[in-house]
């Protein structure tokens, strides 16, 4: 049957932050939902990532002064902002695109977006719980920590000035340590921010799967999804274990989007920002998540672990870990912290944030497609507005929306020779 204006069915392609959190406000709207992954659960920068739900700090990466930070860092691979060396089409189409956004008009257009797609992130996770997806939120908010008071001072200015009214006054390091007595000397400076939440990520993603099936929605996992196409008001969507049609599609495959949207002939400039974590033995570790942010460095408590993550390493090889960026972590961390066991670092992982030229995510139709849809882009912030955009996703397949603007995919979108 064609699904027409009234759609009743649809497949999600990737169970990651934004697949899992789309499929759920799309099954509330009573649709028969589809959930494909090529994996597991998670399976892409989801489980592994920091944690942190943090709408009042949202900002893009393309900010003023960012370029030539990356640029130094170029042949430093210890450096928090890392361009591999390995110059290739995709990274020159991005980064040419990343330039241009990184003007101050637009870093300001961009963190304005970002807060409004974000206004109910707190409320959304809040909701989430109460309709039962089963995880712990720390609410105690996040200690910013610095080497030094001028540069303590100057986060604390921007951060205000992008709109975070929680951010407190400037700490000195004795009121550090009092709060979070496993700090170490080289944290000499802070400030406190109330209202940002963290959450364990991989929790999160089990909690949304559990209530997604008992909601109904059929989860499909070993699933490789090849290819979409329209077909008289269907969609068809190719995989490794056949095809699977449907009224409508949402593609949510992180920075892998793209290779399926240009299975339709649409190539999206989507770049992986990939980033690393390890957790670490700690007897004593910090109540709520540190930031270090002269050390680009995160450190969040977890149910019975602690995660440091940390690092921007523009490689196109998604799924490469690269030792190298895990010690740059370690060694940026190190003096800010007392009583850490380096030695019983385990669970270390990389992931593929899908980074988009203006940090913004890319959520609306397919350009030139009626029923195949797009929700990705989420660079830094796929956790803090995955509940967001989730139900975003839902008010546009239903038509209650027509499209936002500043999220619309044709941005960044370019017409390539369709497959097959
Ligand atoms: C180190 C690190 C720390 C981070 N910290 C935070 C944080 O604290 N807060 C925050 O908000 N964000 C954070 N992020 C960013 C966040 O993790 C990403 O923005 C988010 O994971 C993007 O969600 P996504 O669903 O678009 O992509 P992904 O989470 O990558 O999910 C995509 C899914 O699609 C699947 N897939 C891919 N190709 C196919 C295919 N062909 N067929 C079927 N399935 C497919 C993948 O297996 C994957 O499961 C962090 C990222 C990293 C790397």
């Amino acid at each position: 049957m064609d699904g027409g204006s009234h759609p009743r069915s649809i497949v999600v392609v990737g169970a990651g932050l934004i697949g899992l959190c789309s499929a759920y406000y799309l099954r509330r709207e009573g649709f028969e939902v589809t959930l494909v992954e090529r994996s597991r659960f998670g399976g892409g920068a989801a489980r592994g990532n920091a944690g942190e739900i943090c709408p009042a700090l949202a900002q893009p990466l393309a900010a003023p002064g960012v370029v030539s930070s990356a640029v130094a860092g170029i042949y430093r691979p210890d450096s928090a902002l890392h361009i591999h060396p390995s110059p290739n089409a995709g990274l020159v189409r991005f980064l040419s695109r990343f330039l241009v956004n990184a003007t101050a008009s637009r870093y300001r257009a961009g963190v304005r977006a970002l807060a409004l797609l974000g206004a109910d992130a707190l409320r959304r996770f809040d909701d989430l719980r109460a309709a039962g997806v089963d995880v712990e939120i720390n609410k105690k908010g996040y200690l910013y920590v610095f080497g030094s008071a001028g540069s303590a001072a100057r986060v604390r200015d921007l951060v205000r000035a992008n709109g975070c009214a929680t951010a407190g006054r400037l700490l000195t390091a004795a009121e550090l340590a009092e709060r979070e007595p496993c700090l170490g000397d080289g944290a000499r400076a802070g400030f406190e921010i109330t209202d940002e939440w963290t959450v364990d990520p991989s929790r999160f993603v089990d909690a949304m799967v559990s209530v997604l099936e008992a909601s109904g929605v059929r989860i499909v996992e070993g699933a490789r999804v090849s290819g979409v196409r329209e077909d008289g008001g269907r969609v068809v969507v190719g995989s490794s274990v056949g095809e699977i049609a449907a009224d409508r599609a949402v593609l949510a495959a992180g920075v892998w989007t793209s290779e399926i949207s240009a299975s339709a002939g649409i190539a999206l400039n989507l770049f992986p920002g990939k980033g690393y974590s390890f957790s670490v033995g700690w007897d004593e570790p910090p109540s709520r998540l540190v930031k270090l942010e002269d050390a680009r460095v995160a450190v969040t408590p977890m149910d019975g672990h602690v995660r440091i993550a940390g690092t921007m390493e523009l490689d196109r090889d998604h799924d490469r870990l690269n030792h190298a960026r895990i010690a740059a972590i370690v060694n940026a961390a190190r003096p800010y912290l007392r009583g850490v066991d380096w030695s019983r670092r385990h669970s270390e992982w990389v992931g593929a944030r899908p980074m988009t030229p203006d940090g913004l995510p890319l959520i609306g139709r397919l350009p030139g497609h009626r029923s195949t849809y797009v929700a990705t882009g989420h660079n830094m912030l796929g956790l803090t507005l995955g509940p967001s955009t989730g139900a975003l996703v839902a008010e546009l397949v239903s038509g209650r929306r027509e499209r936002v603007p500043e999220f619309r995919p044709e941005r960044f979108a370019r017409a390539v020779r369709a497959a097959g």
